[in-house]
């Protein structure tokens, strides 16, 4: 569906933003972690046919989408990081006019389409209040509202619940997976709950580069054995730790808790855990240092 060959990119300041990226993605949610500076935006920046790569392909249901950034344009939708609103508009008008630009021309199947939409997201009640008024969540929804707007065959949402209350959050991701069917959504995130919960499967980026990809069950399944945990006392010192790899270490209800990858019991005071999608996230990026 989704095809990604040997994407780079480098920035005029000398930073390669992208190292030889090739996906293969097919319909439904995939996710994209990486820390900040990984270079996850300009990967949806290149998909979203808003900036250029150097070298490399992206092809999308057939179609050359560097080659053909028009056709692509119009098979994709996209929900960037800073989906600015204007405050002062109303949700029906904004969305109404970004139809114009999408190429509804007809005023009536515009209307017909923009209406579709709100009552997709649940917005529809609220199509007459200011976009300004809305929370955080009700903004994330519009921008997928648009998005939507043409049946796009990719949808690429960039950091999408981030600033969400916990509720909204849930709704968001309830959101994403209904419009994930029989179309690619492309999700970027530094947030690894989020992927857990949503994605089949994954790419961890850094540093502009893949560094794992694939199922997250399957990734984390390749750490079974090899995750070790203990507490150590605030007080006590950790200077020891840096004979481990540790994956983590972090404060729990007070108690300082490690966490590390070893193919052996580290020490008698270390118990095996269960790995998760964390682990597996923290590990890959070990690996690069
Ligand atoms: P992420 O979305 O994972 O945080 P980005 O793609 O935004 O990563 O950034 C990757 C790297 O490229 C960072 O080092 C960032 O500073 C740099 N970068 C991003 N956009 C530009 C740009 N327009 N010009 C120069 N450097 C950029």
């Amino acid at each position: 569906m989704l095809a990604i060959e040997k994407l780079n990119k480098t920035y005029a300041n000398g930073i390669q933003a992208l190292r030889d990226i090739s996906l293969e993605i097919d319909y439904g949610i995939f996710g994209l972690l990486g820390p900040n500076g990984a270079g996850k935006s300009s990967l949806m920046r290149t998909l979203a046919t808003l900036q250029d790569a150097d070298t490399g392909s992206i092809m999308l249901d057939g179609i050359d989408v560097l080659k053909n950034p028009q056709v692509a344009r119009s098979m994709l939708g996209y929900l960037p990081q800073d989906f600015g609103v204007y405050p002062t508009v109303s949700a029906e008008d904004l969305l109404n006019q970004l139809a114009v630009f999408k190429g509804f021309i007809n005023p009536k199947e515009r209307k017909e389409v923009v209406a579709q939409q709100l009552q997709l997201v649940n917005l529809y009640e609220k199509r007459k209040q200011k976009l300004g008024t809305f929370s955080g969540g009700m903004r994330q929804r519009f921008g997928i509202a648009q998005a939507l707007l043409g049946s796009p065959k990719l949808i690429i949402v960039d950091e999408p619940t981030a600033g969400l209350d916990p509720a909204e959050r849930i709704r968001f991701q309830n959101l994403l997976s209904e419009i994930s069917q029989n179309r690619v959504l492309l999700l970027s995130t530094h947030i690894v709950e989020d992927v857990a919960e949503l994605c089949p499967n994954l790419a961890i980026m850094n540093q502009g580069e893949i560094i794992r990809s694939g199922n997250p069950q399957a990734l984390i399944n390749d750490l079974n054995g090899k995750v070790w945990t203990k507490v150590i006392q605030s007080n006590q010192d950790t200077g020891d730790s840096s004979e481990w790899t540790v994956i983590t270490s972090r404060m729990l209800r007070g108690e300082r808790w490690l966490r590390v990858l070893s193919d052996s019991q580290p020490d008698s005071d270390f118990h095996s855990v269960q790995p998760d999608l964390n682990d597996v996230y923290f590990t890959a990026l070990l690996e690069k240092i």
